[in-house]
């Protein structure tokens, strides 16, 4: 059976001419090409299963990021480094990969780096130690995964994706995330391997302000020249499918057990087929109070507004208002790319449907 969503549905009745043409070309369409669409949309939420379009957006945090805080060296590092992932994830949409194979792959690739807070390069907790949150979503079948508070596992991001895969849970956290994950393969890491010594200085700045003002340190920000670092993959994979993903170390001298949106379905990471897959990066009570992900889709899906709009509208109005720092990469189901934030600079890559590269750090490009 054909799948249209019930929004198509009365989009399409709104206007009636439209929705007679839409019925006829569904009928003009070959025969094999009914059969292929027939398969995928039984499978999932697929509509964009004949257009064989392909695109990616990558990002590494968003935050307090000035050029003149950047030398020229660290700046091309971070070009290279989003460039990079973008290549990885798009190369594999290209080659006929499903879409959470690429995020995984290009997220993997930033858990490695130690220029983002996401594996090596995680920021430390009050106590001094690394809790890594990650989580993926397949907008298809609504599939979701996410690890929460892990410190042993170098790569919480496939973590995530097993707990999509062959769990019958969402989510999964500390010691029983651990031990699910090292059943399933995963090897167990010290939680020394993700120490750095540019995390560990802003542990100790964090401290001194801590020391100075609690409550602002952790509630505002602004005040605290906050810098942020996770990293996301969103993509539209060949077969229409749109997945999400996102990993990091959370917030310098978070507190024992905090747990911030990353690992959060609908607050860091949000994919749906009939809207949008989203991944986020900034401060994250904000981002879950306000659901920041799963607001974008559903703006696009009830408001029957552009991705372009929907992003924007949270990003830059509603969290803006609310104060709540950061920004988003979001992609829907036609490839349309959104990569709005509303910090001084947000580090960005994507790879469009016609294979146009983009990389981005500041406001202004
Ligand atoms: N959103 C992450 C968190 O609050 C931090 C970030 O994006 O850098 O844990």
């Amino acid at each position: 059976m054909l799948y249209f969503s019930s929004s198509q549905m009365s989009r399409s009745l709104q206007k009636p001419l439209t929705a007679i043409c839409f019925v006829l070309s569904v009928f003009m369409m070959s025969s094999s090409a009914l059969q292929a669409h027939n398969t995928l949309a039984d499978n999932s939420l697929s509509q964009n299963s004949l257009t064989n379009h392909v695109a990616i957006a990558v990002h590494g945090g968003a935050g307090t990021i000035k050029r003149e805080n950047l030398s020229s060296q660290q700046e091309q590092a971070y070009r290279l480094a989003m460039q990079e992932a973008a290549q990885i994830g798009y190369d594999l949409l290209k080659a006929g990969k499903a879409g959470e194979v690429a995020v995984v792959e290009a997220i993997k690739y930033l858990e490695l780096s130690p220029l983002f807070n996401a594996g090596i390069g995680a920021v430390y907790t009050f106590e001094g130690d690394h809790e890594l949150d990650a989580s993926i979503m397949h907008g298809g079948t609504l599939q979701a995964g996410a690890v929460a508070g892990v410190k042993h596992i170098k790569s919480p991001i496939e973590a995530a994706r097993l707990v999509m895969n062959e769990s019958v849970h969402v989510m999964l956290t500390g010691e029983g995330a651990e031990i699910f994950a090292f059943e399933h393969g995963l090897e167990k890491t010290s939680n020394d391997v993700f120490n750095t010594k540019r995390r560990f200085d802003a542990l100790q700045e964090a401290k001194a302000r801590i020391a100075k003002d609690e409550v602002a340190f952790y509630r505002d920000p602004k005040a605290q020249d906050y810098k942020f670092g996770t990293v996301g993959v969103v993509v539209l994979d060949d077969q229409g499918n749109l997945v999400a993903g996102t990993s990091t170390g959370g917030m310098t001298a978070k507190r024992y057990g905090r747990v911030g949106d990353s690992p959060i379905i609908g607050a860091g990471t949000y994919a749906d087929n009939r809207s949008c897959a989203v991944s986020a990066t900034g401060h994250g009570e904000f981002f879950i109070r306000y659901n920041v992900a799963a607001d974008v889709c559903a703006r696009m899906k009830y408001q029957n507004i552009s991705l372009v709009q929907a992003s924007d509208t949270v990003i830059n109005k509603v969290l803006k208002n609310a104060g709540g720092e950061g920004g988003i990469i979001a992609i829907d189901n036609k490839g349309n790319i959104s990569m709005p934030f509303n910090t001084l600079g947000m580090y960005r890559a994507s790879i469009d449907a016609s294979g146009k590269v983009y990389v981005g750090i500041y406001a202004d490009e």
